[in-house]
């Protein structure tokens, strides 16, 4: 018999699972992936099959420009992937279609997160805690630091910001898949029906989310606006627009940024921000230290983030734990 657990490796470049051949998330092109969410570092291209949500895979075929491969797996779906393994996919609550994928042998049972959060996000399907033997975790902000304030907090400054800048726009920088959607959604929630304007890049994405049944209410782009059109209202664009050439086109614009980091001063003074809005799609400290309390795994594997000081904090609560070398994810989803 072979020793527990030896089917679920992790590699540099991803969890391999042996006896399947398959990878979660991996990094690089490989036959056979099982894909958590969308962002660019989980869902790479160039897979022979990509096992992932519905949402996901229409989200990899818009950014990818095809579909082949496409297997997908519907929320509390398992599907048989081979040498006896099977996977159930289940929601995360990090983006519109994330999911955990929990992955079982013989008894045994291993929850990957991907990335996750456990505050409501209007756009996804919450998080479900699922019991398990290991439990592999994200820890974007694995640092006591990090404390997420509730949204409706940051949706007021940003909405109160709008109020005192009748004559400007308010811009807001966020990531074209998942922050902005659910800066949209969070403000149509405030009552804000007021046309939110859009750079170009973002449009794409918010259709999709549309289609799969998220409103956003009246959306309309930057190109086709006038500046005056644009006054005492709020326009989104992707951070790598906030500081250059396009921002010209908008009314005197107050800089503002929806992100994990602002919570860093810093951060936002070197990206120019004005209205720092701490906005994660990622559990923070709290939610990572509770949710490993209530999976009480029997092991707990951390990635994608700031491992050591989650690692102590399970070692000083009798956890058994260790941190994965994990290469290639980068932040493109804080
Ligand atoms: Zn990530
Ligand atoms: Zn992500």
């Amino acid at each position: 018999m072979s020793p527990p657990f030896s089917w679920i490796r992790p590699e540099p470049w991803g969890i391999h699972i042996v006896p399947a051949d398959a990878w979660v998330d991996p990094s690089r092109p490989v036959s056979r992936a099982l894909v958590t969410h969308g962002h660019a570092d989980h869902a790479r291209g160039g897979h022979g099959t990509t096992i992932a949500t519905p949402a996901t895979l229409a989200i990899m075929e818009l950014r990818y420009q095809t579909r082949e491969g496409a297997s997908p797996v519907e929320y509390g779906e398992t599907v048989a992937i081979g040498g006896g393994v099977t996977a159930t996919y289940l929601p995360a609550g990090h983006v519109l279609g994330s999911a955990q994928i929990l992955l079982e042998r013989a008894g045994e049972r291993v929850v990957i997160t991907g990335d996750y959060k456990r505050s409501a996000d209007p756009t996804c399907a919450p998080f479900e805690v699922t019991p398990c033997d290991i439990f592999i975790t994200e820890a974007t902000f694995g640092l006591p630091v990090f404390t997420h304030p509730p949204i409706g907090e940051e949706i007021g400054k940003l909405l109160e910001a709008r109020e005192e800048n009748p004559d400007a726009c308010i811009l807001v920088g966020a990531y074209a898949l998942g922050k902005a959607q659910r800066v949209i959604a969070e403000l149509r929630a405030a009552g804000h029906t007021d046309t939110i304007w859009l750079h170009g890049a973002m449009e794409a994405m918010c259709r999709l989310y549309e289609a799969h049944g998220v409103p956003l209410g009246d959306l309309r782009l930057v190109s086709e606006a006038t500046k005056d059109q644009m006054r005492g209202h709020i326009v989104m664009a992707p951070p790598s627009a906030l500081g250059d050439r396009w921002s010209r086109r908008l009314p005197d614009p107050v800089t503002a940024m929806a992100s994990g980091w602002m919570r860093v001063r810093q951060r936002a003074r070197q990206r120019g921000v004005e209205l720092p809005l701490v906005i994660s799609d990622h559990a923070d400290w709290g939610e990572l230290t509770r949710t490993i309390g209530e999976v009480n795994p029997q092991e707990t594997w951390i990635t994608h983030g700031r491992e050591e000081a989650l690692l102590r904090w399970c070692q000083l609560n009798q956890r058994r734990a260790r941190a994965l070398a994990l290469v290639g994810y980068e932040d493109e989803d804080d």
